[in-house]
Order: structure tokens, then sequence, then C-alpha cells
């Protein structure tokens, strides 16, 4: 079941990344990000855009399993700045809009000649 939880694609990853432009935390721009869970996966958090934002190491060990308006007060971080980007940024990416600016991986075509028009013939008898 674990596996079919990942649902967040690479290219959302990618669009997460550079909606974020750092560290969702912190704001590190000059260091490797890593997937951070806001919700934690131990207490039923998922990867989906909603859930998953950029967070240097530092901040993402930190962090850890902690609940996040809980880590990031005690952190002192901007806690609300937070929730608004993340709500703000997860409605941006889960608009399906296509973006001609990002290659989407190839999407698998429906077999059209499955398609008939079996409905729409019009009488024998
Ligand atoms: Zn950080």
């Amino acid at each position: 079941m674990l596996a079919a939880d990942n649902d967040l694609t690479p290219v959302q990853w990618e669009r997460v990344r550079s909606a974020w432009g750092g560290c969702a935390y912190c704001g590190a721009t000059d260091t490797p990000l890593q997937r951070d869970c806001v919700q934690p996966i131990s207490v039923g958090g998922r990867y989906t855009v909603g859930n998953v934002v950029p967070a240097c190491r530092s901040c993402n060990t930190s962090k850890c399993n902690s609940e996040v308006t809980m880590w990031m007060r005690r952190k002192k971080l901007d806690e609300r700045l937070f929730l608004e980007r993340l709500s703000v940024i997860a409605r941006t990416l889960a608009d399906p809009a296509p973006d001609p600016t990002v290659a989407e991986p190839a999407i698998t075509e429906p077999d059209v000649s499955d398609i008939d028009t079996e409905g729409c013939v019009s009488g024998t008898t």
C-alpha cells in the first residue's frame, strides 16, 4: 500500500521546488533540498503536492517527525507565512492547466481505435 501513496511525480516535485524557490522553512537556496512531508508519513501524511515541500538538510533533520507548526514556533520561523504559501502553491500546482514550458512525460494515450460509435448507429429493422 505504501508505494501506491507516493503520488508526487518527478514533474510535480520539480514544480514544488521551483514554486518555493528554496527551503520552504528557512528560505535557504544554497543547499541541496530534500523532500519533506509537512504532515509526517508516520501520522498519515502523504507524498502529494499539498504535503511535500523542499527542505534543507538542517530543517529536515531538525523537524523530523514533529508537528510542523509546533516545530516552526520552536524554531521561531514564520509558520503563518509558510502555511499561506503552502496553500497557494498547493492550489496552483493542483491546477491541471497545461504549462507549455514544462515538458510533461508522455501520457499514455487511450486506445482510440476502441472508441466506436456503436451507440449512435441507428437502425437495423
Ligand atoms: Zn531550511
